[in-house]
């Protein structure tokens, strides 16, 4: 669901070259930017799992896809919200717009997003509601623009399994600061819900959502034997084809089996050492992934040491407008064996896929 608000997101990009940046550039090195990322994905991943705790096993065994509805316009709203009111002028190029929820029949959602709202200790009209999370229909590439999704993984929030909220800060096309949530993930200790979180040139950590979580650094791991790789990739084989990558670990000599998890919790498992790779193959060439699927975990990744490409060896270029137009697929290693995965990739490539 993308709003078409051309008009404003122009306007947005305008005011948002006009302004300087070079405190937040220079000495707080996005410290403010980060804290209040953190602070606002921690809110929303507390609305997400109110909501997902009430998905009753009726309601998946009916696919039921009310609770994600609910879940994903009221976690849009609350980190929305948070932006504009410490960045007012910064654009967001979110996921989601309230199109949908204007409709009459919508308002037993819009009414639930209140309440979770509320419960989340935001009150608000319905006009505010849809102002917050329009201020996410933002759609052109700018300077300086955070990108977000709002629940990442659909499929598996609704499953009950794993699923994030992924925001990054872009500016000069390099993701810049990144927040990424992931409440069903465990932390060392085995407590659930972890936050990820990255400045470009500062390293990345983890903590546990908790207020009182401290940040850890983390790294990814050493893999000396590319054939004990562990590999990681969607549930959905809509959206990475897994005959495909069954063929480059094959041909890599990798003997496990990939481990199938929904949402960028992929790219945090590789960031904090759990995998080695994770592969995103193209299921068909016309398809452009999007920026809110990427952006969070891209420099979660790189900052912990790792590297992120397309298949065919290029760096994803974020500048242009919400997809990653001249890319495709996504590669992402510890950055020991990157150039042999891309060979074994270009190899096995279907024919459909050259
Ligand atoms: P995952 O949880 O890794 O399966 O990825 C979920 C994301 O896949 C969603 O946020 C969608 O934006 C994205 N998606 C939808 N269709 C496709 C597709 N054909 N290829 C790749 N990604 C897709
Ligand atoms: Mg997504």
């Amino acid at each position: 669901m993308f709003g078409v608000n051309l008009e404003s997101s122009n306007l947005d990009c305008f005011m948002t070259e006009n302004i300087d940046h070079s405190e937040a550039r220079g000495f707080d090195m996005y410290e403010a930017e980060l804290a209040v990322g953190i602070d606002a994905v921690r809110q929303a991943m507390s609305v997400c799992e109110y909501v997902q705790a009430q998905v009753t096993p009726e309601a998946m065994e009916k696919r039921d896809k009310s609770p994600v509805t609910i879940a994903d316009f009221a976690s849009q709203a609350v980190i929305c919200r948070s932006l504009g009111l410490a960045f007012p002028a910064d654009p967001i190029v979110a996921e989601e717009d309230s199109a949908a929820l204007k409709e009459p029949e919508q308002k037993p959602f819009l009414d639930r997003i209140e309440q979770e709202l509320t419960r989340a200790g935001i009150q608000g009209t319905v006009n505010d509601i849809y102002r917050w999370i329009d201020q996410g229909n933002s759609q052109s590439y700018c300077n300086r623009f955070w990108t977000l999704d709002p629940i990442d993984g659909t499929k598996g929030f609704l499953r009950g399994e794993q699923y994030a909220v992924s925001l990054a800060l872009i500016v000069e096309g390099m993701p810049t600061v990144a927040v990424l949530g992931c409440p069903n993930l465990k932390t060392a200790d085995g407590q659930s819900g972890v936050i990820f979180s990255a400045v470009s040139g500062r390293g990345a950590s983890c903590q546990h959502t908790d207020e009182n979580g401290s940040p850890q650094p983390i790294r990814v791991r050493e893999t000396s034997d590319l054939t004990q790789s562990q590999f990681c990739e969607s549930v959905e084989s809509g959206h990475s084809k897994h005959d495909w990558s069954a063929q480059i670990a094959e041909t890599l000599g990798i003997v496990a089996d990939p481990v199938r998890m929904d949402s960028q919790a992929k790219y945090a498992a590789v960031a904090r050492g759990d995998a080695d790779i994770y592969l995103r193959l193209p299921t068909r060439p016309g398809y452009r992934e999007k920026i809110w699927d990427h952006a969070g975990g891209v420099l979660v990744v790189q900052e912990a040491g790792g590297t992120v490409t397309d298949i065919d060896g290029k760096p994803l270029d974020f500048t242009h407008g919400m997809e990653l137009a001249t890319n495709q697929g996504v590669v992402v290693t510890t950055g020991h064996h990157h150039e042999k995965v891309i060979a074994a990739i270009q190899q096995t490539k279907p024919k459909s896929n050259k």
